[in-house]
């Protein structure tokens, strides 16, 4: 679990700081939305984070336009993970909240090159629920989800 939680408020948080330039980092990319720069952990070399340029805490936070912004700057920058730090996998984490592993509380997508054996742990406690209970959770999603659409047609 995190060792560390960066407790700034919004607007003053480490990855505002490095955004605006105020405290130093080694940055990879950045666009009219996003800037990716060098993870200070390096779980594994070219371990990047790709964060957005406006404070958001979280995938709450952001707009679908962000949200978007996020992958694609993913991608690029895993696409040249491939090129500099070439790895076999490479895995995409983005945490929501202590409970999910978030420690720094400004939104950002981790971009991991992955070697056999690296020593990155995820434990996935499956439950394997029947399918009738598979269709109860999708039917309670696909309510959340047409009560979005309607307050989004009613705004
Ligand atoms: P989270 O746990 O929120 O998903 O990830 C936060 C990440 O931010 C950690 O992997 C940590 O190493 C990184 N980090 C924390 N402080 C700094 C910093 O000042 N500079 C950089 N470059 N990375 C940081
Ligand atoms: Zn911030």
């Amino acid at each position: 679990m995190p060792k560390f939680v960066d407790t700034s408020p919004p607007g003053q948080c480490i990855f505002c700081r490095i955004v605006a330039r105020e405290i130093p980092a080694a940055v990879v990319y950045e666009d009219e939305l996003t800037v990716a720069f060098m993870d200070i952990g390096q779980v594994n070399p070219g371990h990047v984070l790709v964060a957005t340029r406006r404070h958001a805490a979280n995938l709450f936070e952001v707009t679908d336009e962000e949200a978007a912004a996020l992958m694609q700057t993913a991608r690029r920058v895993a696409l040249a993970d491939q090129q500099a730090f070439p790895s076999a996998g490479l895995t995409l984490l983005q945490a929501n909240g202590a409970e999910g592993g978030q420690t720094v509380n400004h939104i950002h997508m981790h971009v991991v090159p992955r070697h056999a054996n690296d020593g990155i742990e995820l434990s996935w406690p499956r439950k394997e629920p029947a399918a009738s209970v598979l269709a109860e959770y999708a039917e309670q999603l696909r309510n959340a989800l047409a009560a979005d659409r309607k307050r989004e047609t009613a705004a």
